[in-house]
């Protein structure tokens, strides 16, 4: 496992969401950290079939264009009655068409492919969200971490924080979807104690503790 010795990264995205997320994740460790969108770094295609594999494309793009580490981050939505869909399509669920993404619509068609296959009661509704840390060096060096957290499709969905399907996932053993969290409670950080709610902070646990600690 390669440690990473300096606190000058690039974040290989261009989600909005997702960036704000990593910089709260890494803002505490005094990370400096430029994002792949801020630096105008070309988005590239993620023609990957796994999570590790769109990881990987995302974040040795910026690393070879940076010439710095880059941490990328391919997440996505599995829902056991859809058979593992959207999965890494989760993101092209979203799209219309016309270069823009509207998530209101994505949560619809999940509510209708569940409706179509009778999953109406919540033990039928299961699944988790995915997330892939890669960490690539400009040497064309990778690491990766993975995180999930299991949960309920809800509908209608619930909440306004957050992004993407935050309003209608509802992680196991809450009452509250992760839209009606705030960021402090889908990290799952609490005072004094290290635990990781979401899938992303859990993947980011694991990165902290096997890249940056000694
Ligand atoms: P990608 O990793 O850029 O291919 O896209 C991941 C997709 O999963 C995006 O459409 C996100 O909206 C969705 N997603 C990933 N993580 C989360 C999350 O924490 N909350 C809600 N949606 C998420």
């Amino acid at each position: 496992m390669r440690k990473l010795d300096t606190r000058t990264i690039v974040v290989a995205s261009h989600n909005k969401g997702k960036i704000a997320e990593i910089a709260d994740l890494i803002g505490p460790l005094g990370f400096s950290a430029k994002s792949a969108a801020e630096l105008n770094f070309e988005e590239p295609a993620e023609t990957g079939t796994t999570f590790e594999e769109n990881a990987a494309i995302k974040a040795l793009a910026s690393a070879k264009a940076s010439g710095m580490p880059a941490l990328s981050d391919d997440s996505g939505l599995v829902i056991d009655a859809l058979d593992g869909a959207p999965g890494v399509y989760t993101a092209d669920w979203a799209e219309t068409g016309n270069g823009t993404r509207d998530f209101a619509m994505a949560m619809q068609k999940v509510e209708n492919a569940l409706q179509e296959r009778g999953a109406t009661a919540p033990e039928q509704r299961t699944g988790r969200f995915v997330s892939v840390l890669c960490l690539a060096w400009p040497d064309g060096h990778t690491e990766f971490f993975r995180g999930e957290v299991e949960g309920t499709i809800v509908w209608p969905p619930r909440g306004t924080s957050g992004f993407g399907y935050d309003p209608i996932f509802q992680p196991e053993g809450y009452a509250t979807s992760f839209g009606e969290m705030t960021s402090d409670e889908k990290h799952g950080w609490r005072q004094g104690d290290a635990t990781a709610l979401s899938h992303r902070a859990r993947a980011f646990k694991t990165f902290v503790e096997t890249c940056l600690e000694a």
